[in-house]
């Protein structure tokens, strides 16, 4: 086996497959770039790899008509095809293993981090800190009074591998989890009894905390806008790790100036980076984190994992016919 390996991979991992074979490491968060799709399947043609493992290189037919040797790709991802033309793939021969869920964990975790951060308000009362302005105990209970998430009802949107990591962990904080997922078959999942499917207005309507975690499509573009937001609560939180686009982000700054609603925790952007004129900068009612949903060094190991398992599984197969 001769593998190229142009995403972060950890180094038991890559232990692992050099136990198999040849591997040439090129991450791109050491290079700083992705290869030319064209560039790419001449490259692999020319050097005889055989496998390639990548995040977020494109690969297009014309890829993989230029490297026929070619016969595993491991994409360190869960939405595969908006990078590999699986189609083309299938045609050739080309096993195409994905990573799904790979950043589950991280994601629930950030989404619930920003709702903390907001129901206790601990970015701005961290700016205030290091500013040098302690405030009197009685500010504490007045500028900086929080509320708990025990008790309180959080609604999420979209019951996948992230959703899902969500109500779990938000069940142990004693929170009333509402899900709201046309495509979930309750039955399937083992739904625990705790937590409540609901249509999408009954659940903005109850909660205090609504979680976006669904993917982003022609269905979902624009989800929440002005008529869904006027649903929820003015005491309620906006939290979204998912995609911008989801809600109508002109919607949401006014609900958001007006007080429809109590604060937004974004860890994505409708532009990004957002520029230093955003309105969102000026808000002090949201929470913001520069899409670093899945930024965590555990997401990689997590990828490097299930991608060597796989190849180990399909080096073990090759090798007994
Ligand atoms: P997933 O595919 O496991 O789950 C998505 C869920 O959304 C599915 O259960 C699906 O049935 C549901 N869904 C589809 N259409 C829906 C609709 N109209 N209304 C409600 N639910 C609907 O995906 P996941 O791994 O849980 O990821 C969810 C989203 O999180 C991704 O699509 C991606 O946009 C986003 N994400 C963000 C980051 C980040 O860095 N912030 C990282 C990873 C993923």
């Amino acid at each position: 086996m001769k593998c190229l390996i142009l995403a972060p991979f950890h180094f038991d991992a890559l232990a692992r497959l050099r136990q198999l074979g040849e591997v040439v490491y090129e991450s791109w968060l050491d290079t700083g770039q992705l290869t030319d799709p064209e560039e790419l399947g001449a490259r692999l043609a020319a050097e005889a790899f055989d496998v390639l493992i990548t995040e977020a290189d494109f690969i297009f037919e014309e890829t993989l008509a230029a490297a026929p040797g070619l016969q595993f790709i491991g994409v360190c991802r869960g939405d595969v095809g908006q990078h590999v033309d699986m189609d083309a793939a299938a045609e050739r021969g080309v096993i195409v293993v994905n990573t799904p869920g790979r950043n589950a964990v991280a994601v629930a975790e950030l989404a619930i981090g920003l709702m903390l951060s907001l129901a206790r308000k601990i970015p701005a009362a961290h700016t205030q800190i290091r500013a040098g302005q302690w405030q009197s105990a009685v500010d504490n209970l007045t500028k900086w009074q929080g509320i708990e998430l025990y008790g309180r009802t959080v609604g999420l949107i979209g019951y996948g591998a992230i959703g899902r990591a969500v109500a779990k962990r938000l069940l142990a904080f004693e929170m009333n989890v509402l899900v709201y997922d046309p495509y979930i078959q309750p039955e399937a999942l083992n739904l625990p009894p705790e937590i409540h499917l609901v249509a999408l207005d009954d659940l903005l309507h109850q909660s205090d905390f609504v979680s976006l975690h669904c993917p982003l499509n022609e269905e979902t573009s624009g989800l929440i806008g002005a008529r869904e937001l006027a649903l929820m609560k003015p005491t309620a939180y906006l939290i979204n790790t998912a995609r911008a686009a989801l809600v109508d982000e002109a919607a949401l700054l006014a609900a958001l100036r007006e007080k429809h609603l109590a604060g937004a925790g974004l860890d994505v952007h409708l532009i990004e980076p957002l520029p230093p004129n955003s309105p969102w900068l000026q808000l002090d009612s949201v929470v913001l984190t520069p899409h670093i949903g899945g930024a965590t060094g555990d997401v990689i190991r997590h990828h490097s994992e299930m991608i060597v398992a796989e190849i180990e599984r399909w080096a073990n197969a090759v090798n007994v016919t």
